[in-house]
């Protein structure tokens, strides 16, 4: 690497190991962060709420998995992490279930008490043989579970999430999803899971703590900037980056209305609660995870934020309730939508970002693609490798 001075836009998870990285494989080099808002670790960002204590998952919560040996030892350098297992709920039509759809959700579901076997064979004569490469969500759900479980779990959700019929996204969304035909109920099937002790914003400024490296927070990007660098690192939108002279692309936004539960009943904030003036330990819903797929409830999903942190006690609690829309101008992009005009659109600009000399394109909005963090920190990890 002949470059000294690099330029970084984007203080999350990309940005941040692209930083680290870089500095530690190339000594001589210094890096600029610059992130637009007032904290590191984008998205992820935590913090703790000032009147309960509780570890907030401000954007929405995160729990880190991977089955990449060299991501886990990487984010534990930085981090204590503490094991977490996800085990989401979901209320649809006036009872809770276990997701992802296991045998418990399968025997509770239609009644039975299925073995193993008998529930996939169950399942299998629920499933639709006549598609067979599923094209899209429905037809991925129609062929591997049926009718039933995807009218009860998933069209509902999806539609609520996605703003658009499932037919229209891609099957690789429900691909996320294990469906398990014995008890385990974690919704994830990597080896290494878990979350950090003191939040992803403490771990991503560990991971910038580095003489090398200069964060720059409340900074705009503007294009002129990176003049002053050898090479930019960009790993914000792509479409605000040619300051959308082709188009928006398309992605979901979420919002939250917060319920906040503190110790004394005098001080009680929310409506839900109607307990004893001694109890100390608010529970609003028992789980960090509860989603609603039924059509006519309007938000997706309720995050309970302390039981992400199970090794905490806290007299209060903080509740938020996820509702999903269509970003516009100011909002904060979260999930990428990927419809056949976006990747259109993409198309163009990822044409004009491949004629940039050294600018590169990093991440979850920089790529318009749908990535957890283990993929985003695998990328970074990927690209200084090569470097
Ligand atoms: N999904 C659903 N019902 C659920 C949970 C998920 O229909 O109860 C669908 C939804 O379309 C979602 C996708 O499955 O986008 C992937 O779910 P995941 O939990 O991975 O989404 P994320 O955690 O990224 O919001």
């Amino acid at each position: 690497m002949t470059h000294k001075n690099i330029l970084i836009v984007g203080a999350g998870f990309s940005g941040a190991t692209a930083a680290r990285c870089l500095v530690e494989k190339f000594p001589h080099i210094r890096v600029t962060v610059l992130d637009k808002r007032s904290h590191t670790a984008g998205n992820c960002h935590t913090s703790r709420d000032p009147v309960t204590g509780v570890m907030l998952h401000v954007y929405g919560p995160h729990v880190f998995h991977t089955d990449r040996q060299d991501v886990w030892n990487f984010v534990n350098r930085f981090a204590v992490f503490r094991p977490f297992i996800l085990r989401t709920k979901t209320t649809t039509r006036g009872e809770a279930f276990g997701l992802p759809i296991n045998l418990h959700t399968i025997n509770q579901f239609f009644r039975k008490n299925f073995t193993p076997q008998e529930a996939r064979d169950f399942i299998a004569t629920k499933a639709d043989k006549s598609i067979i490469e599923a094209q899209n969500f429905e037809e991925q759900a129609l062929k591997f579970i049926g009718p039933e479980l995807y009218y009860a779990f998933f069209r509902g959700y999806t539609m609520k999430q996605w703003g658009c019929d499932p037919k229209m996204l891609p099957a690789s969304i429900l691909k996320r999803l294990p469906l398990r035909f014995d008890y385990n109920d974690n919704y994830f099937n990597d080896p290494y899971q878990g979350i950090p002790e003191q939040g992803y914003t403490a771990m991503v400024e560990n991971l910038l703590d580095d003489s090398r490296i200069c964060v720059k927070l409340n900074t705009e990007y503007v294009r002129d900037m990176s003049a002053a660098y050898d090479m930019t690192i960009y790993t914000g939108e792509i479409d605000r980056f040619f300051a959308y002279d082709e188009g928006r692309l398309r992605y979901r936004t979420v919002f939250w209305k917060t319920e906040k539960a503190i110790a004394s009943q005098t001080e009680c904030k929310t409506s839900t609660i109607t307990t004893s003036p001694d109890l100390k330990v608010y529970d609003l819903q028992g789980t960090a995870v509860m989603n609603f797929p039924d059509p006519d409830v309007p938000f997706t999903r309720k995050i309970e934020h302390k039981h992400f942190a199970p090794w905490e006690t806290h007299a209060g609690s903080v509740l938020y309730t996820e509702f999903s829309k269509e970003t516009e101008a100011d909002d904060t992009p979260y999930y990428p939508k990927r419809l056949s005009s976006d990747l259109l659109l993409l198309t163009k600009y990822q044409k004009r970002a491949s004629e940039l000399p050294n600018i590169h394109f990093l991440g979850r909005l920089a790529t318009y693609r749908y990535m957890d963090m283990h993929q985003v920190i695998g990328e970074a990890l990927d690209f200084v490798h090569v470097q």
